[in-house]
């Protein structure tokens, strides 16, 4: 991978990076988004944000070799605090479970006033970032799903508006599978959630064996509860 030919899984979260942009890519590591989506013309400013020293050290020199220091500033932070109100109207945050992505977005709300989209790539835990988006008033505006290397990645894009739009059929599973992307329900979607479900089954028969204590049988009723509703959905198919 180099900054021109990105990763499948960064190459979907820089096609919905609106041209024209003033981007923050939180947890840039390398910052190979910011420096592809400034080399293809997409954006002139980026800011790639880095908590962590050597991943920031990385950030810097690569955007120094790809002399490109005059569009992207490389800061060090937690979060959302290396921007400045006002400074970007697009978000990017990828490669983080979805937990800590809600985390850093909620921790962050007063720098995103003026932000006008969000492209979040959880590794797992979509429903986190989900349930955020829609207690803050940011609606789904595409939803992708796609597998390299053996893993399957889910990228989502959002921007101010009604939150539940798209969630009409049903909230819990919409929330759970994506509402976009189960209508789809593309190899990718399919193959990640026989596979999720085909785990809670197996969890399961094993929680058998444990016993019958309440916290036993609450974790037996959340399990079967998820089962039943990637059933449902994959069974729409
Ligand atoms: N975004 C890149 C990608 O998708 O390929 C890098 C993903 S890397 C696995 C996650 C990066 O997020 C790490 O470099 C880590 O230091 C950074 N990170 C984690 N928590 C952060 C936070 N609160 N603020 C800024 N960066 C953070």
């Amino acid at each position: 991978m180099n900054t021109i030919n990105l990763s499948k899984r960064l190459q979907t979260v820089a096609h919905f990076i609106p041209m024209g942009s003033r981007l923050a890519d939180i947890g840039s590591d390398h910052a190979y988004l910011p420096c592809h989506a400034v080399k293809k013309g997409i954006v002139t400013f980026a800011i790639a944000g880095e908590v962590a020293d050597g991943p920031y050290q990385s950030a810097l020199k690569q955007v120094q070799t790809e002399g490109l220091t005059n569009n992207i500033f490389v800061r060090k932070g937690d979060g959302l605090e290396v921007v400045e109100p006002g400074e970007v109207d697009c978000v990017t945050i990828a490669g983080m479970g979805g937990t800590l992505i809600a985390n850093i977005l909620e921790r962050g709300k007063e720098k995103l006033t003026d932000v006008k989209r969000l492209i979040l790539q959880p590794n797992i835990g979509a429903i986190s970032i989900r349930k955020w988006l829609l207690e803050n008033g940011w609606m789904l505006i595409s939803e992708e799903i796609l597998e390299e290397d053996g893993k399957i990645y889910e990228v989502l894009a959002a921007e101010k508006g009604d939150p539940y739009i798209g969630y009409e059929e049903n909230l819990e599973s919409g929330l759970l599978l994506g509402p976009l992307l189960q209508i789809k329900q593309n190899e990718p979607f399919r193959k990640k959630w026989t596979n999720e479900k085909d785990n809670w089954k197996r969890i399961l028969r094993q929680l058998e064996q444990a016993g019958d204590k309440p916290e036993i049988r609450r974790k037996k009723e959340e399990l079967l509860h998820k089962i039943s509703l990637v059933e449902e959905a994959l069974g729409r198919k």
